[in-house]
């Protein structure tokens, strides 16, 4: 494909899918778009690429960035906020990472973020959320958390099918639900926004069956699906029914409900076995905190998903920290889990922990673990010897407070010294 305002880079091969297996085939040098995003992207993504070199190199490896654009630097180059060549190159790239993309509350454009995900059909958002060493946390014990989340991308209320208080569009609905439900005053008279949240069995299962096949592959004990059935029945409780169907039909021994667990095991799993359980949407937030270390894989709606995810990230350190991607059949787009932040923009301030570690889910799935676990080090390592971003140095005793810029070179220099 040709493209406008792109640049494709001379060296460097293209990421394709293997026919056969539906795997990535990865050279080991890579063409990988970047999006650097709005607001704090452009202090963040310049610092995550630098790491993500640099751990390439070590091992022996290199990456081909090719620059995209969407949000602000988009509607400078192309006019419009998300222009097709970024969506296509993406497509046809297959792997790539971005910066948080601004969206204005209420009105304006929609979400770009939500779009790219739909678009590309990304239907999981995968946030892995474990504790570094050295990151102070609200928490007593930040490292019993080690979840990996898994929030649906393209349904819910997030779908965006939704109209305006006054239009016509609300009154045609109003007048059906109505004329359904057999009573009136179910929606308030006078002004009301109305939108819908479907969830469908192919989309429900499709994301279920990427948490339970990433907590088979990676040993883990449980998958928990995060519900608000008791409430809207044929929603979220039929997302928990898909979920446990889908166990059922597809799994075989490797997977055994709760109630199975108890009734015919006693509560001890057998080996290799993992546990699929449910657990409704409230209680889930205060066991995140009470009961941690009993949770594992979570598989969840796309509003639970937002919500619960920066709740576990505030657990281990906060939005500076909690890295995130969205996968697709063949596909992979990492982004981190916090959004533009304008008041910091520029300002070569924030921490660009999120976004590089977001980088190593990249570098996970496109094979390369050696590269992505020298990064986890790398971090962990700076973090523990107190070399911090300002959000990280008001919590903690002593420590150096770093630019963005400067703790990139500091996570560089260990990659050096660990490789
Ligand atoms: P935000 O940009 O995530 O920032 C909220 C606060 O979190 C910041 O003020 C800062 O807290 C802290 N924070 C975020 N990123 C940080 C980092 N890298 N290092 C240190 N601290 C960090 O959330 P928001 O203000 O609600 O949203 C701003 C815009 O981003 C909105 O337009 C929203 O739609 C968009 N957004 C985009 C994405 C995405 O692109 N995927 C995701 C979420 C939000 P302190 O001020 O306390 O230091």
């Amino acid at each position: 494909m040709s493209y406008d305002n792109v640049e494709v880079p001379d060296d460097g091969n293209a990421i394709t899918v293997d026919e056969d297996t539906g795997e990535l085939a990865v050279p080991s040098n890579p063409i990988i778009p970047i999006i650097y995003g709005d607001g704090i992207g452009t202090d963040v993504a310049p610092a995550a690429q630098q790491v993500l070199d640099a751990a390439a190199e070590a091992t022996g490896r290199s990456i081909e960035w090719m620059r995209l654009y969407a949000g602000e630097s988009a509607r400078e180059r192309y006019d419009e906020n998300l222009p097709d060549e970024t969506v296509e190159a993406i497509r046809e790239h297959r792997v790539a990472i971005k910066g948080p993309l601004t969206t204005p509350v209420g009105s304006g454009f929609r979400s770009l973020n939500v779009a790219l995900r739909k678009r590309l059909d990304l239907y999981a958002n995968v946030r892995p959320t474990y504790h570094l060493e050295g990151v102070p946390s609200p928490v007593k014990n930040p490292e019993k958390m080690d979840m990996v989340n898994f929030r649906e991308n393209t349904e819910d209320v997030y779908a965006g099918i939704e109209w305006e208080a006054g239009t016509d569009e609300v009154e045609q609905v109003r007048e059906f639900v109505e004329e359904e439900m057999g009573e009136t005053g179910v929606i308030h008279d006078g002004p009301v926004g109305i939108g819908i949240k479907p969830i469908s069995e192919f989309g429900s299962k499709r994301l279920i069956r990427e948490a339970i096949d990433y907590a088979i592959e990676n040993d883990r004990d449980s998958v928990t699906l995060v519900h608000k059935g008791n409430i809207m029945k044929f929603t979220e409780a039929a997302f928990r029914d898909w979920g446990y169907e889908l166990a059922a039909e597809e799994y075989g021994d490797e997977v055994i409900t709760e109630d199975t667990l108890w009734e015919e095991y006693d509560g001890e799993a057998p080996e290799g076995a993992v546990v699929v359980k449910d657990r409704i949407a409230d209680n889930m937030l205060q066991q995140l905190l009470t009961r941690t270390e009993q949770y594992d894989v979570l598989a969840m709606p796309n509003l639970n998903g937002d919500y619960l995810s920066d709740a576990a990230g505030a657990q281990i350190g906060g939005l500076g920290i909690a890295p995130g991607a969205n996968l697709g059949d063949g596909r992979v787009l990492a982004e981190p889990v916090h959004g533009s932040a304008p008041k910091y923009a520029g300002e070569d301030k924030v921490n660009p922990t999120a976004m590089i570690l977001s980088g190593r889910i990249m570098l996970e799935q496109l094979g390369w673990d050696d590269a992505a676990d020298l990064i986890r080090d790398a971090v962990e390592t700076t973090i523990s010897a107190g070399e911090v971003t300002y959000d990280l140095h008001r919590q903690i005793e002593g420590g150096t407070k770093l630019a963005t810029s400067e703790y990139a070179d500091a996570v560089c220099a260990r990659i050096e010294e660990l490789s």
